[in-house]
């Protein structure tokens, strides 16, 4: 039995605009809708009918390729034969980036049903302190994404009416496209690859089972986070088109700069000018701890410059241990400035009585030196 004309099927003239190609589809489609036609195949049979008519004359590429060559535009017989064997299948998934830039979506092949229904991926940036990095912490974040729509719980149909099977595509989210002599897989555009479409959509998502919507969500941040780590909320990330499994949501910690600390992993560093008399005759400094406690160093008596302490397990937490890392101290030895005129006449007093045996490295370098010009 020779296929309706598309343009009979709709009611309208070969010369309508987009416009009243809509119209058109939309009050049939509405006429025949499965859910006013239970029961009544000769209704479900012109619903398809319809859906198919529109979604070839919508696209004014596959319109004017049904203009030009009628059903045989669309059921890989156009042209056959004139482009030779090895073109049809591998040629739109080698070159579909050109078939991308010329034809739209016409090659795109690769989104499976699953895929195109499922919610994005989200990423939520936190910035902690390095305090908390050290306890952990339990936080309420309030992300802005995409929520199921609570009128129509997801379906994306009016009164929650479920979508039904795409009858452009019969469900498999593509159709076969001939454009001159190629053959061209590509995503079905009443359903958008979905291989579903909802007839009466509903009005607060618009069909799409959605709504813009901040999620709040209660996180754990584990103590011994680092800088970069990321978390990952299976399932908290953007809700699915019409009901598709939501996305998953990606916390990405950075942690602030600390006035004292800097870390390397579990490790803590700090450096401690120390006053040059407390170098030479030892003594005892306070120290802060990440923890909010305070620690007492020893400092032993001739301390040089960049001498290195470490306090063992006074570092950072590994993530998912009972361990914790090192706090390594650095001295750096405060030359004084601004001395007093009494100052300055002890140290030269101090200075005159110094030797070989107060200053041993100065005194040897200056030695090789005097040698060396005599
Ligand atoms: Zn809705
Ligand atoms: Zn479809």
């Amino acid at each position: 039995m020779a296929k309706k004309d598309y343009y009979n099927i709709l009611g309208v003239d070969k010369s309508c605009d987009e416009k009243s190609l809509k119209t058109a589809f939309r009050k049939l489609a509405k006429q025949y809708h499965p859910d006013h036609n239970s029961g009544n195949p000769e209704a479900e049979a012109q619903f398809k009918e319809v859906s198919e008519a529109y979604e070839r004359l919508k696209n004014p590429e596959s319109r004017a390729a049904y203009d030009r060559y009628g059903h045989a535009a669309f059921d890989g017989s156009a042209g056959r034969g004139q482009g030779g064997a090895g073109f049809d299948g591998n040629f739109s998934s080698s070159f579909s980036d050109i078939f991308n830039d010329f034809f739209g979506d016409f090659g795109s092949t690769s989104r499976s049903n699953a895929s195109a229904n499922r919610g994005s991926d989200l990423r939520y940036n936190l910035e902690i302190s390095l305090e908390e990095a050290f306890n952990g912490k339990s936080d309420t974040i309030n992300v802005p994404m995409n929520t199921t729509c609570s009128t129509c719980s997801g379906s994306g149909g009016e009164k929650g009416e479920a979508p039904i099977i795409c009858p452009s595509c019969q469900g498999s989210g593509k159709t076969l496209a001939s454009q001159g002599f190629f053959t061209i897989e590509r995503t079905c555009s009443s359903c958008h690859g979905n291989g579903k479409i909802v007839v009466n959509p509903c009005k607060s998502c618009a069909g799409q089972g959605r709504q813009k919507k901040p999620k709040k969500l209660n996180i754990d941040i584990p103590a011994g986070v680092e800088d970069g780590n990321r978390i990952r909320l299976s399932g908290q990330g953007e809700a699915g088109i019409r009901g598709g499994g939501p996305g998953d949501l990606y916390i990405f910690i950075s942690i602030k700069p600390h006035i004292f600390f800097e870390r390397d992993g579990s490790d803590l560093f700090c450096n401690v000018p120390v006053s040059m008399a407390t170098a030479a005759l030892g003594g005892q400094i306070n120290i802060p701890t990440v923890d909010g406690g305070k620690t007492r160093v020893v400092i032993p008596e001739g301390s040089q410059n960049n001498k290195q302490f470490r306090l063992r397990s006074k570092g950072m937490p590994i993530l998912r241990q009972k361990r914790q890392g090192d706090l390594y101290l650095k001295i750096t030895v405060e030359t004084p400035i601004n001395l007093s005129k009494k100052q300055k006449e002890l140290l030269k007093e101090f200075e005159e009585m110094s030797n070989d045996k107060t200053n041993p490295e100065s005194h040897s370098f200056f030695k090789k030196i005097r040698d060396l010009w005599q």
